[in-house]
């Protein structure tokens, strides 16, 4: 049974990213995760250079699946947090993307996207994914959020996945009817590494392609926050029907919602809506309803860039504690009002991709 060392001794065999010191002698390995036979290895590069990069990544990943013992490997391109964050103004655009082609079995993909953080997107994203499936779709999760991801907390999950019949695939892991992968399956939690876009975009593209997803009528992709390199990056590199924008209904997170239906008109995804999260209170002793923020931002936002409204979630602690304890409200009281509203919201999805939804335009980047 191969051990880290072992690992680590295989890359030996690869020269780094200055092209001749070794891989483990070159300081560049950020992580080394060996776990009932997957492998998961981060190498830290220069964000400059990651698609030059490309060759020494797959020649150490197929080091790794050689082992005696790994069932799966996988070795992402990850780069040092940049001061002030990796979505800082005037950070390096990414470069143009390859087409984004589609993924063989998957019917439809929309982003389920926000423009900062916190305002609930990954628990928008997966109530909407078991909305979807209720409504009897097939459906995966696909959680790039790779700053935070969140989908081992929401669905409970502390496993990891295994390898595909096929021996090349990884097997996505099924919960409550859903297919999912994350990158928190095979990172340790506190693996503190922080992506730049094109590392994004080598762990996206192996997460689309490397990923058995059999047959789809629907991946919902749970993105990062922001509206920064990596985002855009990734907005282009997965092949998109639409993208669902997420706000909470104060200002400041309108603006970043703003910022949010911007970069997917910059890249011809189609706003297929915005979700207002966290939209009113009803008291769970009197049933009242109070509108905390100023309500209804996030219709007025929407309906401003000629957007549907997908409707409105509450600030609901049941909410919150469903999906913090890995059973969302949608899965664990399916008759509730707050899962019955993203069963609506879930429904407005569907008829938006598969009733109305125009062919998309070919993904194209415009701005140089
Ligand atoms: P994001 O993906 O935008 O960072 P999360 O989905 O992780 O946000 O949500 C952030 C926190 O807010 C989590 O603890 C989550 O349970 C909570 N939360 C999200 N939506 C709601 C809601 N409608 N009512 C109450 N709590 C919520």
């Amino acid at each position: 049974m191969a051990t880290k060392d072992d690992i680590l001794a295989a890359l030996a065999a690869v020269p780094g990213p200055d092209g001749h010191t070794p891989l483990d002698q070159s300081g560049a390995i950020d992580g080394v995760t060996l776990r009932d036979g997957k492998a998961f290895v981060a190498i830290r590069v220069d964000p400059a250079k990651a698609a030059a990069m490309e060759g020494m990544r797959a020649a150490a990943e197929a080091r790794i699946k050689a082992l005696p013992g790994v069932k799966s490997a996988l070795v992402t391109l990850t780069a040092e947090a940049a001061a002030g964050g990796p979505t800082r103004p005037g950070a390096a655009q990414p470069r143009r993307p390859r087409e984004a082609q589609p993924v063989a079995g998957v019917a439809k993909i929309i982003a389920v996207a926000s423009g900062k953080g916190g305002v609930g997107k990954s628990t928008v994203a997966c109530n909407l994914a078991l909305g979807l499936a209720a409504l009897g779709l097939k459906v995966g999760v696909l959680d790039a959020d790779v700053f935070g991801p969140s989908t081992p907390r929401l669905f409970g999950i502390t496993g990891k996945p295994d390898l595909a019949p096929d021996g090349e695939k990884m097997k996505p892991i099924e919960k409550f009817g859903l297919k999912l992968m994350s990158i928190g399956f095979l990172v340790d939690e506190n693996a503190a590494v922080v992506w730049r876009g094109p590392m994004v975009m080598s762990a996206l593209t192996q997460f689309l392609r490397d990923v058995a997803w059999g047959e789809l009528d629907v991946m919902v992709v749970d993105m990062p926050p922001g509206t920064g390199d990596a985002q855009l990056t990734m907005a282009q590199t997965v092949p998109l029907s639409g993208a669902v924008v997420v706000s909470t209904p104060q200002d400041l997170s309108l603006i970043d919602a703003r910022r949010g239906i911007a970069m997917f008109k910059q890249v011809n995804v189609p706003l297929l809506g915005v979700i207002e999260n966290m939209s009113y209170f009803v008291c769970p002793h009197c049933g009242g309803r109070s509108d905390i923020f100023a309500h209804g931002g996030a219709r007025h936002e929407a309906e401003a860039h000629g957007a549907p409204f997908l409707g409105e979630i509450p600030l609901d602690m049941t909410i919150r504690e469903t999906s913090d304890g890995g059973a969302p409200i949608v899965v664990s009281a399916p008759d509730s009002p707050q899962a019955k509203a993203f069963l609506a919201v879930a429904e407005r999805v569907r008829t938006a991709l598969f009733e109305t939804a125009a062919p998309r335009a070919t993904p194209r980047f415009v701005i140089e």
